[in-house]
């Protein structure tokens, strides 16, 4: 049902800042209903993701982030953070149901959905054969031990996570919009919509006013790159010299804020790009963004220009 995460690159945030960003951006959302509210980041130590969930009001998710025994006061220089409240569609309102949902217990893919998975029952029975048990009964559940699956089957060979969340979107079908993270892509995250909203909130510091204007139409051009897929080779290497790194390659605070819906976003930024139909944005461990076609082309504006709210 809504949608918030918060992505800092290149400033220290400690994991209260980042629990109480998540918390307040869902608050935001409540107005739209919801069942249940989860959250997860970067915790206990460098590559460990932390899920936090539960069912009722966001202040009830509140009280048992405060109940915590991770330790909140620990920093970080990169976090990736996702957060959800669910209106249930598959499996009822319950702790273990609530999102975001993971691939193991290991947590090496956490992720949040909005939307339904039509075809969920044909990929679970696919996954179940291969050795797969599920924790819920929701649709959700299902993606994120897909990811886990095809990422496993490269057996060990490198695989980008745009490749890899694209691998697995082909075998989607439904709404959706969703968010992944994963401990094998530390500082990266995808976002992916169809028939489902979703936008990037994008906050530079103030003292680099100049440079965000150039950030505003690089993002244009690698978009125009990149949503082209048999352009985007040959532009790749022009949005990565470019990219959000300063002119002298040194790197610039810069942070994130992904909703389903723009009230989560405005107290932090106005400056938003709009994901469409079909998009998939990657944020990749040195903050630069990246936005690719799920499919092929039909008629859109291949640029996704950063627009004030
Ligand atoms: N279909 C998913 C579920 O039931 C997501 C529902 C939603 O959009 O909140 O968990």
């Amino acid at each position: 049902c809504g949608i918030f995460a918060y992505l800092s690159y290149f400033v220290e945030k400690d994991c209260r800042y980042v629990t109480e960003t998540l918390l307040k951006g869902l608050a935001r959302l409540e107005y739209r209903g919801y069942d249940s509210a989860g959250i997860a980041f970067d915790g206990k130590a460098n590559n460990e993701t932390v899920i936090i969930k539960q069912v009722g009001k966001v202040s009830a998710l509140r009280a048992l982030v405060e109940q915590t025994d991770i330790d909140l006061n620990q920093t970080y220089n990169v976090q990736t953070s996702i957060s959800h409240t669910r209106w249930a569609t598959h499996g009822q309102p319950s702790p273990v149901n609530a999102h975001p949902h993971r691939s193991n217990d290991s947590n090496e893919f956490t992720i949040v959905h909005n939307g339904i998975i039509t075809n969920y029952k044909e990929i679970r029975t696919l996954l179940a054969n291969k050795g797969y048990s599920f924790a819920t009964e929701t649709d959700t559940e299902v993606v994120a031990k897909l990811l886990k699956y095809v990422y496993d089957s490269q057996r060990g060979q490198h695989i980008s996570f745009p490749d890899l969340a694209k691998a697995v979107i082909k075998e989607l079908e439904g709404a959706f919009a969703f968010l992944f993270k994963s401990i094998h892509y530390p500082g990266e995250i995808v976002a992916a919509r169809r028939g489902s909203p979703l936008l990037i909130g994008i906050k530079t510091s103030e003292n680099l006013a100049v440079d965000f204007v150039d950030v505003e139409e690089v993002t244009g051009s690698i978009a125009a790159a990149s949503i082209n897929e048999e352009k985007a080779p040959a532009y790749a290497k022009r949005a990565q010299s470019r990219s959000f790194a300063r002119a002298d390659g040194s790197s610039q605070p810069l942070e994130y804020f992904l909703a389903s819906d723009p009230s989560a976003i405005i107290e932090h930024t106005r400056r938003v790009l709009y994901l469409e139909d079909d998009d998939m944005a990657h944020i990749s461990g040195n903050g630069d963004l990246h936005i690719y076609r799920l499919r092929r082309d039909d008629g859109l504006s291949s640029i996704r220009s950063i627009k004030t709210l």
